[in-house]
């Protein structure tokens, strides 16, 4: 059978980063007939679809819809209209193949996008490695496949059947070979590598735990993650990035992965997502001999309260303990991110959290970076219930177009930092750079 993997066209110029995803999908297709194309990299995305779908002749096209939107409320800009386009052409030029459509954008809004978009003929939600090769051999039967949402006689979409988390020893390593990693290297850091799957904690505005598996964490065998790095390596990539929710939990795990990386002198240089709540000399340490350049840290809020409605599980104190550590190592760069207009939070913590900014700017200089964002609210998280309960948005909301969570009240100090943003804003949109705010 002739298959095309396809990733969504963003529709704007934006740093195209490596399709993990497809690369797994791929290794676990095995002898199909498979075809991958990133038409992102294409100055024409458009044509490279067009010509690709015609030369290929697909029985089947799966398409990736890895985000809905940028989820930034300064830089408001959805990913659907791009999407809709592509569908379109590929209905057109392949009129009987089988549209399946995946990734973590489309498993977060399954039914909403398929009743949206009637031109996609089913759907995977969550892992792809073994639902779409059993798609593949059920195609008179979609719906007996677990995780695969199909539509009724009625037209309504439904989930077939309930899917069970893939067991990762069972899982392949992704085809980089199939998907060469060379057209990514232009910019620093968009080659991915996984060491595990889920997330343990359960932050109130995530759709993480929901996509990866709920309050629990598969990992992968160390000997497999370090022999995937020598393997990126070896293709030429000298920045990587661990593309895990969560690096350093389980402690003993990520320790494991550097104690691993050093034992094998690869020398790599990655960046990677940390807890607060897991920080220790012995483990910065080990991270910083393993190549770990830059650690990024979701603490979302300043204060005690906030952090707790948040539902992190750590202090503001634990927060400046855990910085305090890093600090040791001047190798090492700091990214934190916060959310505004977090519940719990006052007038006098967003000026705190302006303080916070200023001085850690100017004491780290170049080795502190921070982003201020606003909530997503996405359906089926805690944050969707109480912004349900707050009146912020409405039951009959699909929420595929971005809605955010603003603390009320909070408008006059919020005000000046929305200026401050939009100029910010404006002038990256000037020098080319379009979806990150620095401090
Ligand atoms: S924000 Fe990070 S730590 Fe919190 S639930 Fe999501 S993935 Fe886990």
């Amino acid at each position: 059978m002739r298959i095309l993997l396809v990733q969504t066209i963003l529709g704007r110029r934006e740093k195209a980063l490596y399709p993990l995803g497809l690369a797994y999908l791929k290794a676990a297709l095995g002898d199909h007939e498979v075809e991958v194309l990133d038409p992102n990299l294409s100055p024409d995305p458009d044509e490279a679809v067009r010509s690709t779908v015609r030369r290929v002749r697909p029985h089947v096209i799966g398409v990736s819809l890895r985000n809905i939107d940028t989820t930034h409320v300064y830089d408001k800009f959805s990913y659907l209209d791009s999407f809709g386009d592509q569908l379109r052409l590929l209905r057109d030029e392949a009129p009987d193949a089988l549209i399946v459509a995946g990734g973590a954008g489309f498993s977060v809004f399954p039914e909403a996008l398929m009743r949206r978009f009637p031109l996609i003929d089913c759907g995977i939600r969550f892992e792809g490695e073994a639902a779409l090769p059993a798609l593949l051999e059920h195609l008179d039967d979609p719906g007996a496949v677990p995780g695969v949402f199909v539509r009724d006689a009625d037209g309504r979409v439904k989930l077939g059947t309930p899917r069970v988390p893939a067991d990762l020893s069972q899982v392949l390593a992704p085809d980089r070979v199939a998907i060469p990693m060379q057209p990514y290297l232009g910019q620093s850091y968009t080659v991915g590598i996984q060491t595990k799957r889920g997330c343990v904690f359960d932050c109130l505005y995530c759709i993480y735990p929901m996509l990866e598996g709920s309050h629990s964490v598969r990992l992968h065998d160390l000997d497999r993650v370090v022999d995937e790095v020598e393997r990126v390596m070896a293709a030429g990539v000298r920045e990587f990035y661990f593309v895990d929710q969560v690096f350093n939990y389980p402690r003993d795990h990520a320790l494991a992965v550097c104690e691993a990386l050093i034992r094998r002198g690869l020398k790599p240089t990655w960046r990677a997502f940390f807890t607060e709540a897991q920080i220790d000399d012995e483990l910065v340490s080990a991270c910083v001999r393993a190549g770990c350049r830059m650690f990024e840290f979701s603490p979302d809020g300043i204060c005690d309260e906030s952090l707790r409605a948040l539902g992190k599980p750590y202090t503001f104190d634990d927060i400046r303990r855990a910085y305090a550590v890093i600090d040791r190592y001047p190798e090492a760069r700091l990214k934190i991110s916060f959310m505004m207009g977090a519940p719990g939070e006052r007038t006098r913590d967003l000026l705190k959290l302006a303080r916070f900014l200023a001085e850690e700017s100017v004491r780290r200089r170049y080795r502190f970076f921070s982003t201020v964002e606003v909530m997503r609210i996405y359906p089926g998280t805690p944050l969707h219930q109480l912004a349900l309960e707050r009146g912020v948005v409405t039951p009959d909301e699909d929420l595929l177009e971005p809605r955010f969570f603003k603390n009320p009240g909070m408008d006059l100090v919020r005000m000046p930092l929305d200026l401050g943003y939009k100029a910010v804003l404006a002038a990256l949109r000037i020098t080319g750079q379009r979806t990150k705010i620095p401090f």
